[in-house]
């Protein structure tokens, strides 16, 4: 889909729900779930699911739950809890009454499981984890039954309950679903149902030993939730005919349906938990949150807005066939976002001194300039102007190529927002290095056009005298190549220059008064927002979210 495709992008899903609502499926409800594990930050891809699962929701006026898929403990922390509801909330939604945790469902698990075993349908096996992947089969040979299969149930009942109180070493049994060996779907060759983990959970302490696995949990917890449209993605395309087996065996009285969409992939980028924590244990980062990262955390720090994000999730649609998307469309709803709402405003990055040396010493002028090109209730700023200046040493060139518009010897260029100025003589320290520029300014071409001569170039300045010292930090795509995710070993694709800090950029003074959250357009350098984390009221840092332009595009046409 290209930036400019402004078709309404698809969504089976709703034509689903659609025919549900039609056909007064669930009495006419529709109550959807968001269920992260708590074992990382919530990225980029997780967006989509809680737009999706939420939006939908919103659009058709029912209810969403936030879920902690918790039955992993070992991985888990509260840290990760806290993380995700806190960006869950950031992207704009409201979960359904409290939240909801897998674990506050582990006494009706239990049971339920113990409802299996007396129903035949579950039993308790002694095999070692290694025997049990030989027994399992492979996608071209049936499985072979355990010879704990045929168990009976009151030793199976005495053998669960022994598991539940802590008798057993890890890994010595489990508790499997009597399913079928021999079924083409290897996720329907009895699988584990419990595992006897002795570890401590975030939620519920040492209460448990003996813990449900996802496939297990998730169906009853959507059941129990009275969940009506249960949405994953397509890797659990394969697990959904144990999810409806566990439900109908178990003949739940509620019955949520399970649909598959695809995942979102981003080029550039990293979406997996577990390689996201791998590039925040090596340190390859500074943390979750990191600006660099395509966690929500990482996005909110960058500067993203929760509005771009959700047109993002919604430019890119709901399907079924796995794709992926280019991250210059996720830049494009930030960029465009920005765009309309953030004000102007000055800032050198490279300065480079300019003395303008028909302006009276000591004199200054308050200049007034438009907080937004097309928005005039943004209302206007003074920017100061006075005999010394700094303008972006880019901005200079001593031998410039024809066609060059900005500043070089005995040219003119326009100052943004003030006078077109000249550049005279040309000053240079040690090694040749041009340390100073003398200009002269014209006092008639304020907001004027100057007479009988064209001046092409604009670039901006800030007074010396009055200019902001300020951080900049300047960020990058983490990764060079297209499909870092591709294999285990991301490392070689990492982006050395991902971060550039400029220590000592001179912004306008107006700037002095951001507070966390602001975020401007630094006319010609892109977007910038004030870090979150680290920014100081005497030591502002700015975050840049985004370019002015897509400069990778440029780069792949080359
Ligand atoms: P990861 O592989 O990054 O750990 P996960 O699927 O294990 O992801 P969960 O916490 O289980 O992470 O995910 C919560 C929900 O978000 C699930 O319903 C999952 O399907 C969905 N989800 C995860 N990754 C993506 C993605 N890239 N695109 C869309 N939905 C996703
Ligand atoms: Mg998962």
């Amino acid at each position: 889909m290209s930036e400019s495709d402004t078709a309404p992008p698809s969504n089976f899903i709703k034509h689903i729900i659609d025919g549900d609502l039609k056909a007064q499926k669930n009495e006419g409800r529709v109550h959807t779930r968001f269920p992260p594990e708590p074992n990382g930050y919530l990225h980029v891809g997780h967006a989509k699911s809680i737009c999706l699962n939420f939006g939908i929701a919103e659009q058709y006026s029912g209810l969403c739950n936030l879920r902690f898929d918790d039955t992993n403990p070992e991985k888990e922390s509260v840290e990760y809890v806290k993380s995700i509801k806190r960006d869950v909330e950031w992207l704009g939604y409201e979960w359904a009454g409290e939240v909801h945790y897998a674990s506050d469902y582990f006494q009706q698990f239990y049971d339920y499981a113990v409802a299996l075993i007396t129903s035949g349908k579950a039993y308790v096996c002694g095999l070692t984890p290694e025997q049990a992947r030989e027994y399992r089969g492979t996608l071209t040979e049936p499985g072979k039954n355990s010879p704990d299969r045929d168990r009976e149930i009151e030793e199976n009942l005495v053998l669960f309950q022994r598991m539940k109180q802590g008798e057993f070493e890890d890994g010595q049994y489990s508790l499997r679903a009597k399913v079928d060996m021999s079924s083409p779907n290897i996720n329907m060759r009895d699988p584990v149902i419990y595992r006897i983990r002795s570890v401590i959970h975030h939620q519920t302490g040492d209460d448990w030993c003996i813990y449900p696995m996802y496939d297990y949990a998730h169906c009853i917890s959507d059941a129990i939730e009275k969940v009506t449209h249960s949405l994953c993605t397509l890797e659990f395309e394969d697990h959904r005919p144990l999810y409806d087996w566990f439900l109908d065996t178990l003949e739940m009285e509620s019955h949520p349906q399970q649909i598959e969409f695809a995942r979102l992939n981003l080029n550039y980028t990293v979406t997996s938990k577990r390689k996201l924590k791998t590039i925040v244990d090596e340190g390859l980062v500074l943390g979750w949150d990191d600006p660099r990262m395509p966690t929500i955390a990482g996005l909110r720090r960058r500067g993203y807005t929760p509005a771009s994000i959700r047109h993002f999730c919604d430019a890119i649609g709901v399907t079924k066939s796995d794709s992926v998307v280019d991250l210059g469309m996720l830049e494009f709803a930030i960029r465009d976002d920005l765009d309309s709402n953030a004000p102007r405003a000055m800032c050198v990055l490279a300065p480079l001194k300019v003395v303008i040396t028909n302006f009276p010493d000591g004199k200054e002028e308050f200049l007034q300039a438009s907080r937004h090109p097309k928005n005039e209730s943004m209302g206007k700023r003074g920017i100061p102007f006075s005999r010394e200046l700094y303008i972006d040493r880019n901005d200079f060139m001593e031998s410039p190529p024809s066609k060059y518009f900005r500043l070089a010897p005995n040219k003119e260029v326009r100052l943004r927002n003030a006078y077109v100025i000249k550049c005279d003589e040309v000053i240079k320290g040690a090694g040749g290095v041009v340390q100073e520029l003398r200009c002269s300014y014209d006092d008639k071409t304020l907001g004027k056009k100057p007479e009988g001569r064209k001046v092409k170039g604009v670039i901006h300045w800030v007074s010396v005298q009055h200019a902001l010292p300020v951080e900049v930090r300047l960020y990058d795509r983490l990764f060079n190549e297209e499909s870092p995710d591709k294999g285990d070993d991301f490392h070689s694709s990492i982006n050395e220059s991902s971060l550039v800090v400029v220590k000592n950029a001179m912004a306008e003074p107006s700037l002095a008064k951001s507070t966390k959250g602001s975020r401007y357009q630094f006319e010609r350098e892109g977007y910038f927002c004030i870090d979150s984390v680290d920014s100081m009221p005497n030591r502002l840092i700015f975050n840049r979210t985004v370019s002015l332009k897509d400069s990778w595009a440029k780069e792949k046409k080359k």
